[in-house]
């Protein structure tokens, strides 16, 4: 099974690579362009920075103390793909490994000297994680050779003790080494990093314990917090521990911490991390949306933490999440063009951006990059994007139970179905059968889609006319079912309402008190104001119903504003509500993951009313 996650057990079965093949369309479309360029953008990258040349032995060493984790990203990123440089990378990679298994190109000859900031068993996992792909989808060669070598000598030198690593990602990598061979050492070794963080096993830094989740024992917690993507890393690899070792009450504390995060510390895009300086969350309703951190990174770690909890429990609303992050973070992250990249994804841009031409050498910044010193969004982006089929649909039972709504073609047991639509730009939705087959077919119906209609139209036949027409009933958010038996060419049809809406702040986030935002489908808006558009900074919305227009096959919108703030007399406070009374615009609004594609702007999520 061709998988990035394989549970042994739950509610939900994962169908892979080899089950669902995207389409032409809004995801088949980035998955070709990962394919054809980004993977090939990154490979040219960590050549040109010398990370690559740091496995042949290149001196001086180049990059940072992670840097080998972006080759293993990157290696993963080509096995799903079956990328053909793949084989020489990991002949490069392998000059690097030592007698014992141990590889690092930064700490080989001081291993082991700094758990908190060393990053060793954080590469290894990437690396453990690239190696599990290849496995399944290829089989044994050269780069499982060495992840498996470098699991093995992890297994040896840790098993004992109370040591850790300050980034988790060995958790979820051993245990899917272990979901791959059903070797224990793999599962046993991932149980106890689990167990062992918060007891503590890191030394205390300035950010705290909490920057890597050594502060409290990870079921003792009640909320995601410190470093973002550390923390949903980790609570993927304790879903996967949990599911292993049938530890409902592990599940259940990662699902009410999951609960917590959601209702007080993600921003509308999916985004987690409000701290810059730490790249952590904030406290219960800090979401600035001009200071947002929102890495890239902890989108992608967010989708394969609610895909693990959506496997185990079968909930839709680990779906919804899913569906957000990816529409509003994992689109947002790559340009259009596949070759420059978000790292922060603030939901307010007060500046323009100055054009950079190399490596941004921070993650800021209102224009994509070509890379970065810190180059992890570039390349997890990669691999998600080329293991996404992976995350549209599951099996339950003889049936299949379609996640996200994307042109595919899906097979599972005797049922075979094709998928047919413009989402999200449009709400119609058309899953055809394509050959006889027996099993239940379920379609998620997103939970902002309240009037939505599913109709059953089965396939007209001189032995089987076709009744007074389909049936058309209305569905409910969550999964809406039709049982089989079916025929080839029956067909289901889902609408789903594509009003654009206003969406408004809870009053606890104060920073977005007196704004609201306007979504349509899944997908956030925000207004964008490039060269002489109107200046987005004094503003005041009118909560209108928003108008359509379709612009090259992508529907953007249009509100009211009124322009101006008036003077505020040198001093911005005063003793009345003032607003200045400027004249009216129409402002227009686009897709939040299209922004940055025309060149320097301003941009905002949350407008003032
Ligand atoms: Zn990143």
């Amino acid at each position: 099974m061709a998988n990035p996650v394989l549970p042994s057990s739950g509610v939900l079965s994962p169908l892979g690579l080899d089950a669902v093949r995207l389409s032409p369309g809004f995801w088949g479309d980035r998955a070709a362009l990962n394919r054809e360029v980004t993977i090939a953008h990154c490979q040219e990258w960590e050549e040109r920075e010398g990370w690559i040349g740091n496995f042949r032995g290149e001196r001086p060493r180049r990059g940072r103390e992670f840097s080998d984790s972006e080759i293993y990203k990157l290696l993963e990123a080509m096995a799903w793909a079956d990328h053909p440089e793949l084989p020489a990378l990991a002949e490069t990679v392998a000059q690097a490994q030592e007698g014992d298994g141990y590889i690092n190109t930064r700490w080989s000859g001081s291993r082991y000297t700094d758990f908190e900031w060393g990053h060793e068993l954080y590469c290894y996992g990437h690396l453990i994680q690239a190696g599990v792909a290849r496995l399944r989808m290829h089989g044994e060669d050269r780069l499982t050779e060495v992840a498996i070598r470098a699991a093995d000598h992890v297994c040896r030198r840790f098993m004992e003790g109370t040591q850790t690593c300050g980034h988790p990602v060995i958790e979820m990598a051993l245990v899917e080494l272990y979901r791959v061979t059903r070797a224990e050492r793999y599962l046993e070794m991932a149980r106890r990093f689990v167990e062992r963080r918060g007891l503590p096993a890191l030394a205390e830094i300035p950010f705290g314990r909490a920057y890597y989740q050594d502060d409290l024992p990870v079921r003792q917690a009640q909320v995601f917090r410190g470093h973002a993507v550390r923390a949903l890393y980790l609570a993927s690899g304790v879903v996967d521990v949990a599911v292993e070792t049938e530890d409902q009450e592990l599940l259940k504390a990662i699902e009410s911490q999951w609960e917590r995060t959601v209702a007080r510390r993600t921003h509308l895009t999916g985004g987690m991390g409000s701290r810059h300086a730490d790249e952590s969350y904030g406290e219960d309703y800090e979401l600035p949306p001009d200071r947002a951190y929102n890495e890239t990174c902890a989108g992608i770690a967010s989708i394969m933490l609610a895909h693990r909890l959506l496997l185990a429990t079968g909930d839709a609303r680990y779906a919804d999440l899913t569906e957000r992050t990816l529409y509003n973070m994992l689109a947002t992250g790559a340009a259009l063009d596949g070759r420059s990249f978000f790292y922060a994804n603030p939901l307010q841009v007060r500046v323009p951006a100055v054009p950079l031409e190399g490596v941004n050498h921070a993650a800021e910044g209102g224009l994509r990059s070509p890379w970065f010193d810190v180059s992890c969004c570039p390349n997890n982006i990669a691999r998600t994007l080329a293991s996404l089929p992976a995350y549209v649909a599951a099996a339950s039972g003889d049936g299949i139970l379609i996640h996200h709504l994307t042109p595919s073609e899906i097979r599972h047991g005797g049922l075979a179905v094709r998928v047919e639509t413009g989402y999200p730009w449009t709400g119609s939705v058309s899953v055809r059968v394509l050959a006889d087959g027996e099993g239940r077919i379920g379609l998620r119906v997103p939970a902002w889609a309240s009037d939505a209609t599913l109709a059953h139209v089965p396939v007209s036949s001189p032995d089987a006319p076709l009744p007074d027409g389909p049936v058309i009933r209305p569905v409910s958010p969550g999964y809406a079912h039709v049982d089989g038996p079916w025929r080839a060419g029956d067909e289901l049809r889902l609408e789903l309402p594509m009003r654009p809406r206003w969406t408004f702040p809870d009053r606890r986030i104060d920073a977005l008190r007196g704004s609201a935002a306007v979504e349509r489908g899944p997908l956030v808006y925000c207004a964008e104001s490039v060269a002489d558009e109107p200046p987005l900074g004094d503003l005041t919305t009118r909560v209108d119903p928003p108008v359509e227009r379709a612009v090259d096959g992508v529907v953007e919108l249009e509100v009211t504003a009124v322009l101006g703030a008036g003077d505020n007399g040198g001093w911005p406070y005063g003793v009345e509500d003032a607003h200045g009374g400027g004249a009216d615009v129409r402002l227009r609004l686009v897709p939040y993951h299209r922004w940055g594609n025309r060149g320097p702007a301003t941009m905002r999520v949350w407008l003032p009313i």
